[in-house]
């Protein structure tokens, strides 16, 4: 199995070049050359394995320049009782009869970015041994807020790695900030950009490809990579878990093999969704994938018109982790779509970057509309959807995930479709706990972090994770705070300090 770019076909790299690299010099996305099948058989065999072991499986597809004990290597150290919460590692719980909600979020840092961030370490470190042998990697990562935690847990401390993180000053919870601001690891930089995400990211992948940095990496014998969901090293890991789950339903008893299941996902970058797409053209009976928006709702309106329009204004909510105006994912999509047509992704995101739109042709349209469904909600909407699922259902939900189960609301009372349905859960409902705690009624006036924790353990009789609440005693460590200008220089200064 090789991987080729979105942008350029005739490139032709195995995984481990794809996963070190991060991104094609071209500016494409690594994509592998064929989606692999999985039998009936194959799909049933994993139903009892552990969720390490049906990892090891669906890498094994992917990741054929890896050698078997490679894989199992990287499985182990990352899917295992010490770093996730629960032996299920990816949790199913019930709201009603057919509505699941897959609990994403049992790892470290309580977002469902550790799925793929506690594993991309190992990829990353096997793969540069195969490709750039005693190079350094250095992880440059913008985020919107979750991705920076979970990179910063998986790379710390890791031998011949070093990462620096750029966040939004203004665009995560305090909760997020104070994760980040108090990350603990020799080899960890965490830096404060006056912009919004958009911007950070932009000023990342600026840096991936300035002539001037990587001059000066070379001299001290390092290589950039990237950890964000670009890198294909992340997208394969967040493709298991809807195996998985299927499988785990077919289990329990809950599905008949077969029989489809419909998938909600809380969108931003698009990686989250883009997976389970993977996931249903490796065979899995996978049904309607719902792609779940905020007020930010620039991919509603482009899985509803084939217009990509980012000439609009952006909106800071309480689902920061999705306020995103360009979700780089979708071009691994329509380069798919397109019957891989690297000539149309140009033009389109070259029209992107000058234009800030495109528009694609009838026939990705027409697909795009057959496998997905696309609403968004409103902030105010959100938080009436995290009270009305308390109320019935004494199930607590965080703004993320009540985005995609207000759209679902939504898409049931539109199409009556009443398949079975799995709500792609992203975060514990602590690490957004002011909105939270606001949209159950709480009085949240003059509180800080940790009072607020407290109040809503009270409140719903749910315990906060230890992970969020020890960064109470946890000194801060990053301060820093400069504008999307400077970012060059602030990496500069990192790696050769
Ligand atoms: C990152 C994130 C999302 C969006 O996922 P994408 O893969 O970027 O679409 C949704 N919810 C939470 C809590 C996140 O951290």
């Amino acid at each position: 199995m090789n991987y080729k770019s979105t942008r350029d076909v005739k490139v032709n790299v195995q995984s481990a070049y794809a996963i070190s690299k991060g991104l094609s010099s071209d500016g494409g996305l690594f994509v592998p050359e064929q989606i692999p099948m999985l039998s009936k058989e194959k799909i049933m065999s994993l139903c009892d394995m552990s969720y390490a072991d049906r990892a090891y499986e669906i890498f094994k597809l992917f990741l054929t320049d890896f050698t078997d004990e490679e894989i199992r290597y990287c499985v182990n150290g990352a899917y295992n009782d010490k770093n996730f919460a629960t032996n299920d590692i990816a949790e199913i719980s019930h709201l009603l009869t057919g509505t699941y909600v897959l609990e994403l979020w049992h790892g470290p840092t309580c977002a469902f970015k550790d799925m793929a961030l506690q594993i991309l370490p190992y990829l990353l470190t096997v793969s540069a041994k195969k490709t750039v042998d005693g190079k350094k990697i250095s992880i440059l990562v913008a985020t919107s807020g979750d991705t920076g935690k979970a990179a910063l847990e998986g790379f710390k401390d890791v031998a011949g790695t070093s990462i620096m993180v750029f966040y939004p000053e203004d665009g995560v919870s305090n909760m997020q900030k104070r994760q980040m601001t108090t990350q603990e690891g020799s080899n960890v930089n965490v830096c404060a950009i006056k912009g919004n995400f958009d911007d950070c990211q932009n000023g990342v992948k600026q840096i991936f490809t300035d002539e001037k940095v990587i001059a000066e990496l070379e001299k001290v014998n390092t290589v950039f990579s990237s950890a964000n969901s670009i890198n294909w090293g992340r997208l394969a890991p967040q493709i298991i878990y809807y195996i998985s789950s299927y499988a785990q339903l077919v289990k329990n008893g809950e599905l008949e093999y077969g029989e489809k299941l419909n998938v909600v996902v809380p969108t931003g970058n698009f990686g989250n969704i883009l997976a389970a797409y993977y996931a249903k053209q490796m065979g899995v009976p996978i049904g309607k994938l719902i792609c779940a928006s905020n007020a930010n709702n620039i991919l509603t309106d482009f899985i509803n018109t084939g217009v990509y329009d980012r000439n609009r204004p952006f909106y800071t909510t309480v689902s920061p982790s999705m306020d995103i105006l360009i979700s780089s994912n979708l071009e691994r999509l329509l380069y798919h779509l397109t019957g891989e047509n690297d000539r149309l992704i140009n033009e389109w995101f070259t029209l992107l970057k000058t234009e800030g739109r495109y528009e694609v042709s009838d026939v990705v349209k027409s697909s795009i509309k057959d496998i997905f469904y696309a609403g968004c909600c409103d902030d105010t909407q959100t938080k009436a959807a995290i009270k009305e699922v308390f109320d019935n259902y004494s199930y607590l939900m965080d703004t993320h995930t009540a985005v995609a189960y207000k759209v679902y609301e939504d898409y049931k009372a539109k199409t009556s479709d009443n398949t079975k349905t799995l709500i792609a859960s992203t975060a514990n409902p602590y690490k957004f706990g002011f909105a939270v705690y606001d949209a159950l009624g709480g009085d949240t006036n003059g509180i800080d972090e940790f009072e607020l924790i407290e109040k809503l353990e009270q409140l719903t009789n749910t315990a906060c994770p230890a992970a969020l609440s020890q960064t109470k005693n946890k000194p801060v460590r990053f301060t820093g705070s400069i504008e999307p200008s400077d970012m060059a220089s602030a990496v500069l200064e990192f790696i050769n300090k």
